[in-house]
């Protein structure tokens, strides 16, 4: 692993789309590992059932950067475009993409009252 825009040691990395080609191979390498399983399968045995393949929105790849060309911490909490790479020093602190929005925070879970005896309200 090294920085992609240097080549030096990295510090810190983020999760980026794989490009056409690399989902290609990685759909291609999981194709064949199900049809290997497939043929190694016990014929006494039910044959495997596998779920879809994955797609584009399943899978990422990791961007590595050395402190000089690293990104943000709050953008590298995102996940990136297929294309993003360790930003130029000219750009910096930015990467060359526009990132996919963070998803929806979890709710809060909602807590019950306590009962009026441990000092609440009892649900009232
Ligand atoms: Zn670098
Ligand atoms: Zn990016």
């Amino acid at each position: 692993m090294t920085c992609s825009a240097c080549g030096a040691t990295p510090l810190v990395h983020w999760q980026r789309r794989l490009t056409d080609a690399e989902l290609a191979d990685y759909i291609g390498l999981e194709q064949a590992r199900r049809d290997e399983q497939i043929l190694l399968a016990d014929p006494q045995q039910a044959t495997p059932v596998f779920g879809p393949l994955p797609t584009a929105a399943d899978v990422t790849r990791a961007v590595h950067a050395c402190g000089q060309h690293a990104i943000g911490m709050n953008a590298a909490a995102l996940i990136h475009a297929k294309t993003c790479t360790a930003p130029n020093p000219a750009t910096l602190p930015a990467c060359n993409c526009t990132p996919e929005p963070a998803p929806p925070p979890e709710p809060a879970p909602t807590a019950s009252p306590l009962p009026v005896s441990w000092g609440g309200t009892g649900g009232a």
